[in-house]
């Protein structure tokens, strides 16, 4: 760990918190984060030498795992003919005819370089198209950090929202209302309390910043039904769900479709790309078609887009869901079997390739509220021994898991066996 240390405190002389998004630096589990060398496949190295099973995947985007070889060669070839020109390119109408096919809703498809960028741009489209302010988020979901999404609810159902930084005027949070995962009610009081005001309800169809919460049956389909009742739009946030949970993202998985989607990682193969999309009659209120403006001189970026091809090129192949899904039941089977046999209160959520375990009594897990009351100092000392014993995982306890094509039965049963001789130490 020496080397890791010694960049962290250097780090921290010149990079706020010596990181440069907030969850790498360890803060809910304690210690050093270890700063990665190189990854490939199911696994990441630290500055030390340490090889780890990586189950963050570069939290999400890595679903062929790392540095794969076709993505690897398809940027070193775009790279070769130059890495920007800001003027259109055919590969963006590949990406967006291709992401169109797999995704049927994004009958249009605008490309961004974050899934900040993408979900900003979806609600001041949906607020432009409506004519309307008010948004509807959920609580413990998480859109990135632009000023309208970083907001939490206020102490009753139906109070404004507040800002969840500083930095965000209040007069902005006011217009978004959180509602509570998983409870379509919360959501129908806001509907009868701004009955013509709310423009949309942007959800993570699974969420995965509370840990890893699958929607309860009915709940994505209520969405679906109260933004058609209240002329609202409804927009799925897949930074993590698209092409994860299954090839056409959660809406497919579950059968329930969006106005607009929100995409981002994954589609650029680890590069940083977002993307969104939707219905035509709302896509064409963007500039230059429309009125609503959002612009990039990045978006859609050669390297970028010719790295996201590739990697949606690999997403054809059959063997692949079949495999990251197989592989993440039994993970979490063997998490479960595991923590039973050493009396380890624990449960398990998964979809698709997306996981997450809860150190708790309870039987499932499905909202916030539950998810953050569960046993913290129990996650973190599971969280420091499997790190010790080869196996990286989210470090924070609200971070759900992900598996990779390049992971295999032989890793799942060394993580689950690295798991069972932590429980028996708990
Ligand atoms: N939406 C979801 C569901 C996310 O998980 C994230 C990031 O983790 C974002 C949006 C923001 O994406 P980015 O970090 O690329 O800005």
């Amino acid at each position: 760990m020496q080397q890791s240390e010694k960049l962290f405190s250097r780090a921290q002389k010149t990079i706020p918190g010596g990181v440069n998004s907030p969850v790498r630096a360890f803060k809910a589990v304690g210690g050093t984060p270890r700063f990665i060398s190189k990854a490939d496949g199911p696994y990441i190295w630290d500055v030390d030498g340490k090889r780890y099973i990586d189950y963050v995947q570069s939290w999400g985007p890595m679903v062929l795992g790392h540095n794969h070889s076709a993505i690897r060669q398809a940027v070193i070839t775009a790279a070769e003919n130059g890495l920007s020109f800001g003027a259109p390119t055919e590969a963006e109408v590949i990406m967006a005819e291709k992401v169109s096919a797999l995704v049927p809703s994004m009958e249009m498809v605008r490309m961004v370089n974050s899934g900040t960028e993408a979900t900003m741009s979806a609600i001041r489209l949906a607020r432009g198209y409506t004519g309307r302010n008010k948004l509807i988020k959920f609580e413990g979901c998480y859109h990135g950090h632009a000023d309208s999404l970083l907001v939490k609810a206020g102490s009753g159902a139906l109070t404004l929202g507040v800002p969840s930084s500083p930095g965000v005027p209040a007069d902005v949070a006011q217009h978004t209302l959180t509602a509570e995962f998983n409870n379509l009610a919360s959501v129908e009081q806001m509907f009868a309390e701004y009955p013509d005001d709310i423009a949309c309800i942007i959800v993570e169809p699974v969420a995965g910043n509370m840990n890893c919460i699958p929607p309860v049956e009915g709940f994505l389909q209520g969405l679906r039904k109260l933004c058609d009742n209240n002329g609202s739009v409804l927009i799925f946030d897949e930074v993590m769900t698209g092409f994860r949970v299954a090839r056409g993202g959660a809406q497919e998985r579950y059968a329930v479709v969006p106005d607009l989607t929100c995409l981002g990682k994954v589609i650029g193969g680890g590069m940083p790309v977002g993307a969104f999309g939707g219905k035509r009659d709302i896509l064409t209120h963007i500039a230059p078609t429309g009125p609503v403006y959002q612009a990039g001189t990045l978006s859609g970026n050669p390297v970028a887009m010719a790295a996201g091809l590739a990697a949606l090129a690999e997403l054809e192949n059959e063997s692949l869901y079949p495999h990251i899904y197989h592989l993440t039941e039994a993970l979490v089977n063997g998490f479960q079997a595991a923590a039973d046999k050493h009396g380890i209160p624990l449960t398990t959520n998964h979809a698709g390739s997306m996981f997450g375990i809860f150190f708790t009594d309870l039987d499932k897990v499905t909202n916030y509220q539950q998810a953050i009351n569960c046993n913290n100092e129990q996650f973190k000392q599971f969280y420091h021994g499997m790190l010790d014993a080869g196996v990286y995982m989210a470090p924070a306890s609200y971070e759900a898991g992900f598996m990779s094509y390049a992971h295999t039965d032989a890793l799942i049963a060394e993580t689950v066996s690295a798991a069972e001789h932590i429980f028996s130490k708990l």
